[in-house]
């Protein structure tokens, strides 16, 4: 099980226990749960085998001392907004980075096929293909780091989706390889640098090396160029790559995607994505952070007497109580149904409904009846609006 599965998984929900569980606690909640998901005891029951599976690899770590001891110092560590520590690339800071607020490496965390283990393999890669060059001109370079953006609609960015991206990027030319020439033919060596792509130039005491003028630093001449690049080597291709967006993206967020930049030259590693995410409006909901707002209309008398209303969440429905003689305006707070968290921690940010009193723009003669009886019994009872206003 690799670091990137324990910060997806939260073990001590899994398991049903508090973080500092004792060792103990963890043994008996798992026996629990072993027992209850068994498959023998739910034959056919897929949904229990799957959690059964879960619940024995949270046993797995948290009751061996050592791996507990990781998994958590892991999850701390990402809690911690410690992202770019995790794997290969950790520590990079694109140029020119100020505004990223929340920047995290998403690939670290939900594992892109091949991306950080290739990295590696390049690398080697790099330095082998080095050794039987020795030209200036073919030292690994890193690929470039490549920006794009995507708009995700508001539930999407609050509950986490999957989200194909089109990426176009410069890549290889398929009909020469990369190499600017013709097929058939060859880039020849640079008769002037002798392929180094640079020359040596004395100059008083000093010696200077600067760029070959007449391969302009490549150390080859290409007397035949591709049609299909113009010499270049390098063609625009698109690709398609499928990117886990997590829960509780905010829009304007930029996610970082180690190793899906541009590719190496030379087999040097990749350059990395850098993803921003646009968040739509939504119709009910408003973001405050991790809580979810929503404005609920309301009639005068629903905050006079009190009610019970029944309001959307981002998976289902909730019943907000109204208390009696709620003021117009004022915020309701429904725990826990709010933005999942990101992180280690889990949760929910909360629900927050602010009720705002609709006024009829017309009644019925009955209603309009009933209500000046109302105003005449409200008079009666003394009550005054703007007793105690400062304009009164
Ligand atoms: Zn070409
Ligand atoms: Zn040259």
């Amino acid at each position: 099980m690799s670091q990137r599965e324990w910060i997806e998984k939260d073990f001590y929900k899994e398991l049903g226990v508090s973080s500092t569980a004792t060792p103990d606690e963890i043994k008996k909640a798992y026996r629990k749960l072993a027992r209850d998901l068994h498959p023998d005891s739910n034959p056919g029951d897929t949904k229990a085998e799957e959690r059964f599976k879960t619940v024995s690899e949270a046993n797995a770590v948290l009751s061996d001392p050592a791996k507990r001891k990781e998994y958590d110092e892991t999850r701390r560590l990402f809690a911690g907004g410690g992202a770019g520590g995790y794997g290969r690339g950790g520590g990079f800071s694109p140029g020119g980075g100020g505004g990223f607020s929340q920047e995290f490496n998403i690939n670290d965390i939900f594992g892109q096929a091949g991306a950080g283990d290739g990295g590696l393999g390049d690398l080697f890669g790099g330095l082998f293909n080095r050794s039987g060059g020795g030209r200036a001109a073919t030292r690994p370079r890193r690929g470039s780091d490549v920006e794009t953006e995507t708009t995700l609609g508001f539930r999407e960015a609050a509950q986490g989706v999957t989200v194909p991206l089109r990426m176009t990027s410069p890549s290889p030319c398929t009909t020469c390889h990369g190499s600017g020439a013709k097929p058939g033919t060859s880039p020849r060596v640079c008769p002037h640098c002798n392929g180094a792509g640079v020359v040596n130039r004395n100059q008083g005491a000093f010696g200077f090396s600067e760029p070959c003028d007449d391969c302009r630093g490549t150390g080859s001449i290409i007397d035949d160029p591709c049609t299909d690049c113009s010499g270049t080597g390098i063609q625009n291709r698109t690709r398609t790559i499928t990117v886990r967006i997590p829960p509780g993206v905010s829009d304007g967020q930029k996610i970082r995607l180690a190793g899906q930049g541009e590719a190496g030259l030379r087999g040097a590693p990749s350059g990395d994505l850098f993803v921003t995410v646009h968040v739509s409006q939504d119709k009910v909901f408003g973001r405050q952070g991790d809580d979810l707002t929503l404005v609920l209309p309301v009639s005068y008398s629903e905050l006079v007497l009190g009610t019970t209303v029944s309001v959307p969440t981002l998976d289902g429905r909730v019943g907000v109580k109204v208390p009696p003689g709620t003021a117009d305006g004022r915020t309701l707070r429904v725990r826990g149904r709010g933005v999942p968290k990101r992180g280690a921690a889990g949760g929910a940010g909360d629900l927050l409904v602010t009720v705002k009193v609709a006024v009829p723009q017309s009644l019925d003669a009955e209603a309009t009846e009933a209500l000046k009886k109302y105003q005449e019994a409200e008079k009666a009872a003394g009550y005054d609006p703007r007793s105690g206003w400062a304009g009164a």
